[in-house]
C-alpha cells in the first residue's frame, strides 16, 4: 500500500523547497500521495493584490458524515545561513535516529505521519465511514492571507462542512505525548502617540514633554495585571514592544513619542471588552500622570493593529478525549491539556467546527538543523492512526 511510511512521506516532502511563498512541488508530492488512498483533490490558487499568489490544496475522501479534517501547511520557513546546516536543508539526510530539513517538524512531518495514518486506517479497515479531509495551505509562515482563511472560505462556499479538525502543527515542548492544545489565547496590538510641544530642555515650562506621558501610559498599560488566569488559561499579559522618540540632541525636549504593545489574553476578554479597558487606562493615566504634576491631561492618540486573533476554547469531549486516549494508548502518558504558546491557523478553523492541535515535538522548529527523530514518526503515525478510529468510532455512537 502506499503513503503508510511516514519516513518515505517526510523525505519526499522535505526535498520540496516551499518556503513560503514558494510552492516548491510539495502540494505535487502530496497529491501523488493521497490521490493512490482516492481522495479528490482540489489545488486553489488564492490572490490579493500586494501579497504573492498561493497556492493551496484540498482533499477530500469519502462523501458522507461525520467529517474529519486535517490541517496544517506544507510552507516552510527560510533557512538561514545554509552552510551552518549539519545536512542540506532541503536532503532530507538521515543520521543518528533523525532525518534532517526544513519542515522537519514544522510541519511537513505532521503531514507525513497523518497521510500514512489514513493509508494505514484504510489499509486495516477499508474507506472511514465518513469523510476525511486534508486542508493544507502554503501560506502559514508567511502573511496568512492567501491561506487558510481563504482555503476554509472557499470550501464553505462549495457546501463543505465539517464536525472537527486536527491541526498537526508541533506542540510538544520535550516530548511526544506532552501536550495537546485546545485552544489559543487571544492576541491584540496597538500604538499610543503622545504629542507634546518641543522646547529647550533648559526651558521645560515653555516645553511640553511627551516622553513623560509616554512613561506614564506604558506604566498603566504594564501594571496592575489584568487578571489572575483561568481555569483553562494562564493570566493575560501586556508587553511594551517598543517606544520610540527619535530625538537626537540631549538639550531639545522633542515633540512626539510614540509606544507600541501586544497583548495575549484569556478567555476573561473578548477583543472588545479589552479594547475598552486599555482605553479606560490609558484615559485615567493620562488624566493623572504623576509624571507630570500641575499640567493639563496627555494628549495622546490609539491606534489599533487591524485583525485581532481572537481567544477560543475548545470544548468538544469527543474529539478531546479521542485525541488524548489515542495519546496516551500510543505512549502511555496522559497529554497536558494546554492554551499556551502563540497564535496558530486553528484560530480561523475554530469559527466552522472544533479544533485541537498534536504533532512533533517542537524544539528545532524554525532553527538551523531543523530535524525529527525517525522514531517519532512511526510513534505519531500510530497515535493518528488511533485517533483516525476513536473518533469515528465516538461520532458513529
Ligand atoms: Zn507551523
Amino acid at each position: 500500500m502506499t503513503a503508510i511510511d511516514p519516513v518515505a512521506n517526510l523525505s519526499a516532502l522535505i526535498r520540496c523547497p516551499s518556503v513560503t511563498p514558494a510552492e516548491g512541488g510539495a502540494l505535487t508530492a502530496l497529491e501523488a500521495m493521497l490521490k493512490p488512498l482516492g481522495f479528490t483533490i482540489d489545488r486553489v490558487m488564492a490572490t490579493e493584490e500586494g501579497t504573492p499568489d498561493i497556492e493551496n490544496l484540498y482533499a477530500r475522501l469519502g462523501t458522507g458524515g461525520p467529517h474529519l479534517m486535517f490541517a496544517g501547511h506544507t510552507d516552510v520557513v527560510p533557512v538561514g545561513d545554509e552552510s551552518a546546516w549539519t545536512h542540506g536543508p532541503f536532503s532530507a539526510d538521515i543520521a543518528g535516529g533523525e532525518m534532517y530539513g526544513r519542515g522537519a517538524v514544522d510541519m511537513k512531518g505532521g503531514i507525513a505521519c497523518f497521510v500514512a495514518a489514513v493509508a494505514r486506517h484504510i489499509e486495516n479497515n477499508g474507506p472511514p465511514n465518513g469523510s476525511i479531509s486534508f486542508l493544507i495551505t502554503g501560506d502559514e509562515e508567511g502573511p496568512a492571507i492567501n491561506g487558510t482563511t481563504k482555503l476554509l472560505e472557499w470550501a464553505a462556499a462549495r457546501g463543505e462542512r465539517w464536525d472537527a479538525c486536527l491541526v498537526g502543527e508541533p506542540t510538544n515542548p520535550d516530548q511526544l505525548g506532552d501536550m495537546v492544545k485546545i485552544g489559543r489565547r487571544g492576541s491584540l496590538s496597538g500604538t499610543i502617540a503622545v504629542h507634546g510641544v518641543q522646547g529647550h530642555a533648559a526651558y521645560p515650562h515653555l516645553a511640553d514633554s511627551p516622553v513623560r506621558g509616554i512613561l506614564s501610559l506604558t506604566q498603566a498599560l504594564m501594571d496592575p495585571p489584568f487578571d489572575g488566569g483561568t481555569d483553562n488559561f494562564q493570566p493575560s499579559n501586556l508587553e511594551v514592544t517598543t517606544i520610540d522618540v527619535a530625538n537626537k540632541a540631549v538639550n531639545v525636549i522633542p515633540s512626539k513619542a510614540s509606544a507600541s504593545f501586544n497583548i495575549r489574553f484569556n478567555d476573561t476578554w473578548d477583543a472588545d471588552s479589552l479594547k475598552a479597558e486599555i482605553i479606560a487606562r490609558l484615559d485615567r493615566a493620562a488624566a493623572e500622570s504623576p509624571l507630570r504634576p500641575g499640567r493639563p491631561p496627555v494628549r495622546y492618540d490609539l491606534t489599533w493593529s487591524e485583525r485581532p486573533s481572537h481567544v477560543f476554547l475548545t470544548r468538544n469531549n469527543a474529539l478531546i478525549a479521542s485525541l488524548s486516549c489515542a495519546v496516551e494508548a500510543v505512549t502511555g502518558r496522559e497529554p497536558k491539556l494546554s492554551t499556551t504558546g502563540g497564535t496558530s491557523d486553528a484560530r480561523f478553523i475554530k469559527d466552522y467546527c472544533p479544533v485541537v492541535e498534536f504533532g512533533l515535538v517542537g524544539q528545532t522548529m524554525h532553527m538551523v538543523d531543523e530535524r525529527v527523530a525517525v522514531a517519532d514518526l512511526e510513534t505519531l503515525t500510530q497515535i493518528y492512526e488511533t485517533f483516525i478510529s476513536r473518533w469515528f468510532g465516538h461520532a458513529a455512537d
